[in-house]
């Protein structure tokens, strides 16, 4: 595993604002791309102009904005293993479950390669990450801890966002379970460490522990 601090691109999809992210070592060729989104051309162009070849894509969840991409980045390389959660795995090829077809979209992704939950390790590209199960915005949510990171670094979908949380509205989610996450989960990670949502800026536990408004301390929900 790398010593060195690894350099984390965010990219933005239209249009549900969606933020992919391209995670690698300075001196390393192989990099992870976290949940793909609607403008896969974008990650490409990011990933050819750093000569990087991603060795893995993880989806945190099932939702097209976050999967979206995940089509075109396997035609362009077949072997790289595709990650998802096991409770979200189905919503990959289901235009209902990803949401897509509310909007009339009917996005299918290829299936997952490997399914991973709650404790699992993962040692690609240089990172150590551990995996945890994070449902409450949908049953199947995982989040990916770079352990091997001084702060923790965290790619957390759209569980915990800056001043704000993920949506719950939907037939699988649950605010009661999002909270639960959270608390249980995320803030038990450290006060420095660092969250790349699924939308919106980077923020840190210790930020969103003291002001968040729907989970922070001052949270009546
Ligand atoms: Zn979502």
């Amino acid at each position: 595993m790398e010593n060195s601090q690894p350099t984390i691109l965010s990219i933005l999809s239209l249009p549900f604002e969606e933020n992919t992210y391209i995670a690698y070592f300075e001196q390393r060729t192989d990099c992870l791309v976290i949940d793909p989104g609607l403008e896969p051309d974008k990650i490409f162009a990011a990933l050819d102009a750093k000569n990087l070849t991603p060795a893995a894509i993880l989806n945190t969840h099932g939702h097209a904005d976050h999967i979206a991409g995940n089509g075109a980045m396997k035609q362009r390389w077949p072997d790289c293993p595709l990650i998802i959660g096991t409770g979200d795995a189905s919503k990959l090829t289901d235009p209902t479950g990803n949401l897509s077809g509310g909007f009339g979209m009917n996005l299918i992704s290829p299936a997952a390669d490997q399914t991973v939950a709650e404790g699992e390790e993962l040692e690609i590209a240089g990172f150590r990450l551990e995996v945890l199960d994070t449902p409450g915005h949908c049953s199947g949510h995982v989040v990916f801890i770079v352990r091997n990171s001084n702060p923790v670094q965290v790619f957390g979908g759209d569980v915990l966002f800056a001043g704000s949380v993920g949506r719950t509205d939907f037939p699988d989610g649950s605010f009661a379970e999002l909270k639960q996450s959270i608390h249980e989960k995320l803030f038990p990670l450290g006060d420095e460490t660092i969250v790349h949502p699924g939308h919106g800026p980077a923020t840190t536990i210790g930020q969103e522990k003291a002001t968040n408004p729907f989970v922070g301390v001052g949270a009546q929900l």
